[in-house]
């Protein structure tokens, strides 16, 4: 028998890095098909699998890296598509044979119901730049509400969770001090500047203001961003306050569509209210000041329409007729208020203040 030669590390190399490809694919797709999630791991190993290779092995493919990377972002967006388009001609029959394990229509009815009860989540993308002080008087925001959000990731969970044990035990120190003061309990703020949320929601904090003038111009940006830490072209991009955003009556195309509930998925106002169990004590002051009415009738009627009337989620802000003839008015259902305080922030004249009711009325949000 011929003494065969010994094998050489990069002929070994080649075969097992298509096998251990091709495992990592089969694996990643049991697991996609029983049910788990691992977004975006085969691109990335496809990718390097595309461009490297040892270089005196003629059947490497050795693909620049440059053009593996633009055609894996394209790779991604055909895939998409290609994944929502059999998903949904095939998903609902896979839903509805009796022999599959993991996809039960069972558990579709279970999620659908879930939306049809709670609706959508907002997430709130504003980035580092936008977190408010969040220690105050007797009081901590942690999470969602202070926008502890890695909005390139879409990724929360963690923040919160992260935000609420360092609240934790700062409120604990208070109390064993016997001192829940402002001043006491900005050791918060200390704590998470100091911990990995800081460095996290900095390497993102330019991410969503990148995208202020649309997708492609804020993909730019975002690859930027990667390369430079979250600097990008600038180490702060500017921020425009939302109401900057408001457009006026003559730069709105004509007829613009109007969203028509249907009364599954989507309700008008009133419904939305009721749901929410928002409740508040009759005959208080209206906690919904408006500093110049006049603004409101006039000026806001000719330049913007109203737009309190369809930003507002609750029907707060009626435009009616007045009842000597003299034009509309704005009229408050002060009462439907869900306290979710856009019209504060989102009114193009910045003259609506939301203050606190009285009586601790507001939306219940019973079991959610
Ligand atoms: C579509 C989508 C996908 C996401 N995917 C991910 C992901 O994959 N991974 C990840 O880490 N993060 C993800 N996030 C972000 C993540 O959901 C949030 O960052 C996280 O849930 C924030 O937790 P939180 O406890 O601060 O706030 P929330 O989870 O919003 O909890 C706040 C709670 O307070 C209740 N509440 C509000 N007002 C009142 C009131 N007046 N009275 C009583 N209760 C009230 C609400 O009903 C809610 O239950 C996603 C978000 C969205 C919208
Ligand atoms: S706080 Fe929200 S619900 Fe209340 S009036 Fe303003 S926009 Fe409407």
């Amino acid at each position: 028998m011929e003494n065969a030669a010994p094998q050489q590390p990069d002929d070994v190399q080649q075969p097992v890095l298509i096998y251990d490809r091709i495992a990592y694919n089969r694996r990643e797709t049991f697991l996609l098909l029983i049910g788990f999630f691992l977004p975006g791991d085969s691109l990335l190993f496809t990718a390097g699998f595309l461009a490297s290779g040892p270089s005196d092995i003629p059947e490497a493919l050795h693909l620049s890296l440059p053009l593996v990377l633009v055609g894996c972002f394209f790779a991604a967006v055909i895939g998409d598509q290609v994944g929502y388009i059999m998903g949904m001609r095939v998903g609902p029959a896979i839903f509805k044979r009796p022999d599959s394990r993991f996809f039960k229509q069972e558990n579709v009815d279970k999620a659908q119901a879930f939306f049809d009860r709670y609706g959508a989540k907002t997430i709130p993308e504003g980035g580092y730049f936008s977190i408010p002080t969040t220690a105050m008087d007797g009081a901590l925001i942690v999470g969602d509400a202070a926008g502890f959000l890695n909005a390139q990731r879409l990724k929360g969970i963690h923040l919160a969770i992260k935000t609420g044990m360092l609240a934790a035990e700062t409120i604990f120190e208070a109390l064993v001090r016997q001192d829940c003061s402002q001043a006491a309990l900005s050791q918060f703020e200390a704590k998470w500047r100091a911990s990995w949320v800081r460095e996290e929601l900095w390497k993102v904090r330019n991410y969503r203001q990148g995208f202020e003038h649309g997708f492609w111009p804020g993909v730019l940006h975002a690859g930027l961003q990667m390369v430079t830490g979250g600097r990008g072209v600038r180490a702060r991009y500017p921020l425009r306050k939302d109401h900057e955003h408001m457009k006026r009556l003559d730069e709105m195309p004509d007829g613009a569509a109007k969203i028509k509930p249907d009364g599954k998925l989507t309700f008008d106002k009133l419904s939305d209210v009721y749901r929410s169990g928002t409740q508040h004590e009759e005959d208080q002051p209206c906690h919904l000041k408006i500093a110049d009415f006049d603004i409101c009738n006039n000026r806001c009627t000719r330049e913007y329409g109203n737009p309190c009337q369809h930003f507002c989620p609750a029907a707060v802000y009626e435009m009616e007729d007045s009842a000597d003839g003299s034009g509309r008015r704005l009229k408050i259902n002060a009462s439907n208020c869900v306290h979710c305080k856009t019209c504060d922030i989102a009114d193009p004249y910045e003259i609506i203040t939301w203050v606190a009711p009285e009586g601790g009325g507001g939306p219940r949000f019973e079991t959610m």
